[in-house]
């Protein structure tokens, strides 16, 4: 079975989309938007490899709703991505994908069907450092959108959702971030704290 690249991974958090969730950062991405916050995600040789099936069961054992793969960019590994999704599914936890891709374009690459198809909520979109997002949770810009394939997510409201920062203190005294912040936000927080491990995206 296809491993899947990642940079990380983090169960049990609460700030990446409804619920408690898996979150699932993918290494690598092509599309490398001006102003993303994750350049350090951009080359396809860091991280390292996951099984999916030890994913989906790590997720499972946390008692998470759903995974939430973010960038990096989840398509540009699209067959172990979708496999990954349909597994998930498969145990019976949502799944919502972001991607700079725009759907439009998604639909008509083969390899995109699996993850397509195994996917409730899309947020689809390059970041755009020129259209800021002021009101909707979750995104960086405002060309970026909440499509929904599936009635799972219907609730969730990004206008009336606030975002959320998740810090994680280990025992050595190293301090990890998960949630959403803008960028300025974001290395103004990093800098304070003496850590560029600042892992939200503002991005598609
Ligand atoms: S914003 Fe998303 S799509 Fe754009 S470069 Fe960053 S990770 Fe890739």
């Amino acid at each position: 079975m296809a491993v899947i690249r990642v940079s990380r991974i983090l169960h049990a958090t609460t700030a990446e989309g409804p619920g408690l969730r898996t979150a699932v950062w993918f290494q690598g991405c092509s599309i490398r938007c001006k102003g993303c916050i994750n350049p350090h995600l951009f080359s396809e040789l860091g991280g390292f490899d996951m099984d999916p099936e030890k994913v989906v069961r790590e997720a499972v054992g946390h008692r998470v709703e759903g995974l939430t793969f973010l960038g990096g960019e989840p398509f540009d590994q699209a067959p172990a991505a979708g496999n990954l999704a349909r597994l998930a599914q498969q145990a019976g936890l949502g799944v919502v994908c972001f991607s700079g891709y725009l759907h439009e374009d998604l639909a008509s690459r083969p390899d995109a069907d699996e993850l397509l198809n195994c996917t409730d909520l899309l947020v689809d979109g390059p970041y755009r450092a020129d259209e800021p997002e002021a009101n909707r949770a979750l995104v960086g810009s405002t060309n970026q959108r909440f499509i929904h394939f599936t009635s799972r997510y219907a609730d969730f409201d990004p206008v009336h959702t606030p975002n959320r920062l998740e810090m994680r203190i280990a025992p050595d005294g190293s301090v990890e971030m998960a949630g959403f912040l803008q960028r300025r936000e974001l290395q103004d927080l990093s800098a304070r704290l003496g850590t560029s491990r600042a892992w939200r995206r503002n991005t598609g």
